[in-house]
């Protein structure tokens, strides 16, 4: 089974971080894609992944960053994220995105739009898939999206679009990854969403530490990935390994992870 997003370079994982990749792995969680959320963290992050067998990474600048970081210093972090790129290793250009609660916090949509089309470029130029955020600003993305085709695909981290939603996405050929939500009680909107989306587009995440799976309750961690894939597997009437299986050979193909 593999983890295609979770944020094991936050500092939640300080203390224990290897400790947590173990633990995956003795739950059957045999390989990870930790993207990266902002520059600070690119080197290390790269560092770690590169000395640690089954972690993989993606380097780029989360949409929740950007209130906190200075507009004029865009332009000269997305030349440092080029700089990142071409020194190889990172499977993915990401975490980017449009985050909706990000323009009352500081980030005009403009600015965000502006961000992430120079990601998308550089996603193209180094034909690398992107690991796109997008919450609450759908119309948008889809109209940033229709501006030039990603050779190299991408997903919808955490997708939390509608079975609607994910029709006007399936055109650009992403990916669609699912998250501990699908686990909740009332989980109806992402269970149609899963429904909705073609099985070779279908991928599974835990976005660790945030959205926890259930039973499990505080900080989440890649070890909890099975919960969300029985979640998927019942709704989509398939068995816990067809959905290993298939999710896994997705994962591999779009972030090109070698076996
Ligand atoms: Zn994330």
């Amino acid at each position: 089974m593999i983890d295609t997003h979770c944020h094991l370079d936050k500092l939640e994982f300080a203390p224990d971080r290897d400790r947590v990749v173990e633990r995956a792995r003795a739950a059957g969680v045999t390989e990870l894609v930790v993207p990266a959320i902002g520059p600070d963290g690119w080197a290390g992050l790269a560092g770690w992944a590169r000395s640690t067998p089954g972690v993989h990474f993606g380097l780029g600048v989360h949409p929740q960053l950007l209130p906190e970081l200075d507009p004029r210093d865009d332009a000269r972090h997305l030349a440092a994220l080029e700089a990142a790129l071409a020194e190889g290793g990172a499977v993915a250009v990401g975490e980017c995105g449009l985050d909706g609660p990000s323009v009352a916090a500081g980030a005009p949509l403009e600015r965000q739009v502006r961000v992430l089309r120079a990601h998308l470029a550089l996603a193209r130029r180094h034909r690398l898939p992107v690991v796109l955020h997008c919450l609450k600003l759908h119309e948008p993305l889809l109209a940033l999206l229709d501006e030039a085709p990603l050779p190299a695909g991408g997903v919808l981290h955490s997708f939390s679009g509608s079975a609607d939603q994910v029709k006007g996405y399936l055109r650009f050929g992403l990916h669609f990854s699912f998250a501990g939500p699908v686990t909740y009680e009332r989980a109806r909107r992402p269970i149609a969403a899963v429904q909705a989306v073609p099985p070779e587009r279908l991928l599974l995440e835990t976005d660790a530490p945030d959205q926890t799976p259930r039973p499990h309750r505080g900080r989440n961690e890649p070890a909890f990935l099975p919960e969300i894939a029985a979640a998927v597997a019942s709704a989509t009437g398939r068995t816990l390994a067809e959905v290993d299986a298939l999710t896994s050979e997705n994962a591999r193909a779009l972030f090109r992870l070698g076996r």
